[in-house]
């Protein structure tokens, strides 16, 4: 077999393996709390569909532009005014299929061999890959469990090489929950801004934000910054539309065109009647919204005040996406090790922190119910007392 080395360096996804394990282990019956979820345990809003149901039946079923209907690009331009003080003109907006696949394309579209991409740890799993897709290399910046999992404007400093060419920064955070303020973010904006590096701001939890805490878009922080940055956003986690792969990206005009480009080539269009179903979710009731937050923050504050509750564990209070990264390390198991026996012990499922970079981690989702929430960490107490 004739693979590619680029194939070959691929480290498959854990987080998909761990969950699909969980899965079959429902299906033979076992009663499973699984805490792996990476998607709202919510349905699409209604109206949402109905509109995508209705293209559908008016025979919407054609290749659009490469880039998006032009009006679910102005619906996007218009959006990233209001809700982020964000100027992308719509020929600036790309949609492509899932911000996934918008993260890869600001990569490809900047990054090559030669190049060093900085990624905070832990970090979300796909981003490496992707930066090793390009050609280009990953630079990991460890974080620290007393600065909230964030990354500081003195570590990133201290990561530059003249290689640099891309930082990615993703708040609210998979898989820490942690939200980056304001100062903090111009703190690390400024940096960028010294030495020319690109910004690749990762917002597809924007939504998920409580306790006051405040979603801020990096690009808006001014126009020197606006000029590095690229910004991915997209409908799966707001408008529970993960598997419609629907996410965008808003970007200067030079990059979009780039990336405007590469997908012609690539993938075309994103589905054309997804295309219409998110542009009712962002014109229609955003009502949907505000109750998902309201229901993920209870579970949020219910998981969090448990978990903290353990001893030889601790978490950092999440703020925002909905997660909480659990340090095992005083339990002296590896994470995977960890996680594996938890499953086969409690039949309780968590993500090991390997898979995020972090070996002295495991990452609990709330992106399921208060009664799973309660018995599996009922469960994962009594385990906890046994290792
Ligand atoms: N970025 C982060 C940080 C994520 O957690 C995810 C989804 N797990 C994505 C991007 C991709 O989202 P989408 O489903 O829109 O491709």
């Amino acid at each position: 077999m004739q693979l590619s080395a680029r194939a070959t360096s691929l480290i498959p996804s854990l987080s998909l393996s761990i969950d699909s394990k969980a899965k079959a282990m429902k299906s033979e019956g076992i009663d499973v709390c699984s805490f792996a979820a990476g998607e709202p345990d919510f349905d699409t809003p209604e109206h949402i569909k109905a509109a995508a149901i209705a293209s559908l039946e008016a025979g919407f079923t054609k290749y659009t532009p490469s880039s998006g209907i032009p009006e679910l690009r102005q619906a996007i331009s218009d959006k990233f005014h209001q809700d982020n003080q964000l100027t992308y003109n719509p020929s600036q907006v790309i949609v492509s299929s899932g911000a996934k696949h918008s993260c890869y394309n600001a990569i490809l579209a900047t990054c090559q061999a030669g190049d060093e991409v900085i990624i905070p740890k832990p970090y979300w799993l796909s981003y490496p890959e992707m930066v090793r897709l390009a050609g280009a290399d990953p630079v990991f910046v460890e974080t620290k469990e007393e600065n909230g999992w964030k990354l500081t404007a003195e570590e990133f400093e201290n990561a530059m090489t003249p290689r640099t060419k891309m930082i990615i920064i993703n708040s609210p955070n998979n898989p820490t929950g942690a939200v980056y303020t304001r100062p903090e973010l111009e703190a690390i904006a400024a940096v960028a801004a010294e030495e020319e590096i690109l910004i690749l701001a990762d917002e597809i939890y924007e939504k998920l934000v409580y306790e006051g805490a405040e979603h801020v878009s990096i690009a808006s922080l001014g126009p020197e910054y606006y000029d590095l940055t690229i910004t991915v956003n997209g409908f799966s986690k707001a408008y529970a539309m993960t598997g419609w792969r629907l996410g965008y990206l808003g970007a200067p005009e030079p990059i979009a065109r780039a990336i405007d480009s590469i997908q012609s080539h690539v993938t075309s269009n994103p589905c054309s009647f997804a295309q219409k179903g998110a542009l009712a979710a962002l014109k229609g009731d955003q009502q949907t919204i505000s109750d998902m937050r309201e229901e993920f923050d209870l579970r949020r504050q219910y998981m969090a005040d448990r978990l903290s509750k353990i001893p030889n564990l601790s978490i950092v209070r999440p703020f925002g996406a909905f997660y909480v990264l659990a340090n095992i390390g005083r339990l002296g198991l590896t994470s995977q090790n960890f996680a594996d026996r938890l499953l086969s012990k409690a039949n309780v499922v968590v993500v090991p922190g390997i898979a995020f970079g972090n070996d002295r981690t495991i990452r609990f989702s709330y992106a399921t119910s208060l009664d799973i929430i309660n018995r599996g960490i009922d469960r994962f107490e009594d385990f906890c007392r046994t290792v």
